[in-house]
């Protein structure tokens, strides 16, 4: 309740909040961003499709789309360290393929000379828009749209000043419920694993009270609108996205990264005849909570006293591997139950990213790993004493990824070819690649 009533206070501050001056005569030195050697450039593409294109992540869901509900778009953040550039960039998308993945960085780094090791892909994992691979032009479009918005977004590149705080969202759950027999089956489980945190990464290009851009990180499935709806949508991320954008008076570019949200879900109680479709009320509910608890955590980020606190020091690190994880024997026993995953020789295809900006340190899995592995992975990592992003929907083919203490209660998201050991790997393939990484000159 306390999160929710102070979302309800930040969200009217917002809405009757007269148009902030963006610099004031009466500003002084300590109230000066203090801009460093990092440059920073943000662009962003609309990829929305065309109407009548299937609508992913239901198999149930049969015919196209026939509206657009609001938009999808790609967010680019480039940076630059004056050494080397990197960028992140997000996807309105239900998930990228490996080949997806490797097309854009060839593309990408062909036509902008960012390493394509040091780019990082994350979709929202909305169930309200198309695989890439749905439609071939669709997909092409998508790739030159993106690689114009890099090529803008270094283009646009200037000094910059970051900034970072957490705080805190109401509305996502657990949804791996657990019965007499202790098995998992599909429902709400409010004292499962669950992570309420907010991640706020603001980005500052000048002295003005909105910033050049601000990054938010949380995890929860983008299935609002569930299979019922036919309409194209960017789910709460898109809309919360539009919310922190009209707050600060369209000066800024909000950018929404997906974390470990595999077996997390907008808190929406099932009916009788299965999980409801969300309404416009369950959406504004879940993007604005979202998008007010941003606002608020980034206009605290812009007083003096937290100017003081910010980082000068922002070199850039990035690495990429790809970690070849031994699946289950039992599960390869059948084969044709494991669509969504590569499997070569026995081994699970499972590329990984890391990409450190100063202080902030950016953890790219793919697929859909559950929120342990946000957790776990952050724990592992905390004597680096950086502000740690764990991202899910990475460029890759697997899908769910469960960790070793859901092994014997089962349930949907332990059906891939993971095992107990699977876990174990992961995590020491991150901290390995981390530590890479870093011993790079
Ligand atoms: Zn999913």
């Amino acid at each position: 309740m306390k999160t929710l009533s102070r979302n309800c206070l930040s969200l009217l501050l917002v809405l009757m909040a007269p148009l902030p001056l963006r610099s004031q005569p009466s500003n002084g030195d300590w109230n000066k961003v203090p801009l460093t050697a990092l440059k920073v450039g943000v662009a962003e593409a609309d990829i929305t499709p065309a109407v009548g294109i299937p609508l992913a992540g239901y198999v149930g869901r049969t015919g196209g789309s026939t509206d657009i509900h609001d938009p999808l778009k790609v967010v680019a953040v480039v940076f630059d360290d004056g050494r080397s550039k990197a960028a992140i960039l997000s996807f309105d998308s239900i998930q990228l393929l490996q080949a997806d993945g490797d097309d854009l960085l060839r593309a990408i780094t062909k036509v902008t000379n960012i390493p394509a090791t040091h780019i990082v892909f994350n979709a929202s994992h909305t169930h309200a828009a198309p695989w890439l691979s749905t439609d071939a032009s669709y997909r092409q479009t998508v790739i030159s749209r993106v690689v114009q918005a890099v090529q803008v977004a270094v283009d646009r590149r200037k000094p910059v000043s970051l900034g970072y705080g957490e705080g805190a969202i109401d509305f996502n759950i657990n949804r791996r419920a657990i019965n007499a027999e202790g098995k998992s089956v599909i429902g709400l489980n409010p004292s499962g694993p669950n992570d309420k945190r907010v991640k706020i990464l603001r980005i500052d290009a000048d002295d003005s009270i909105e910033p050049l851009a601000l990054v938010k990180n949380a995890a929860c499935h983008a299935n609002v609108f569930r299979d019922a709806n036919k309409q194209i949508s960017a789910d709460f991320p898109g809309l919360a996205k539009s919310f922190v954008e009209r707050a600060f008076n369209g000066r800024t570019t909000a950018m929404y990264l997906q974390g470990c949200a595999g077996d997390l879900r907008a808190n929406l109680p099932p009916l009788s005849t299965g999980w409801r479709n969300g309404s416009e009320a369950d959406m504004t509910w879940a993007a604005w909570s979202l998008g007010a608890e941003a606002v608020q955590v980034s206009v605290a980020l812009r007083v003096s006293e937290q100017l003081q606190r910010r980082s000068r020091d922002l070199k850039i690190f990035a690495a990429a591997d790809t970690l070849h994880l031994a699946a289950d024997p039992e599960k390869l026993k059948n084969p044709s139950a494991l669509r969504r995953d590569r499997i070569e020789k026995g081994k699970i295809i499972f590329p990984i990213r890391t990409l450190a900006i100063g202080e902030f340190l950016f953890i790219s899995l793919p697929g859909e790993p559950v929120i342990e592995y946000g957790l776990g992975i952050e724990q592992d990592l905390a004597s680096l004493g950086k502000k740690v992003f764990v991202l899910g929907y990475g460029a890759g083919d697997v899908g769910y990824i469960p960790v070793k203490r859901m092994m014997p209660e089962g349930g949907y998201e332990t059906e891939g070819p993971y095992w107990a050991e699977s876990e174990a790997a992961i995590r020491a393939g991150v901290k390995n690649l981390v530590s890479k990484m870093f011993s790079q000159k």
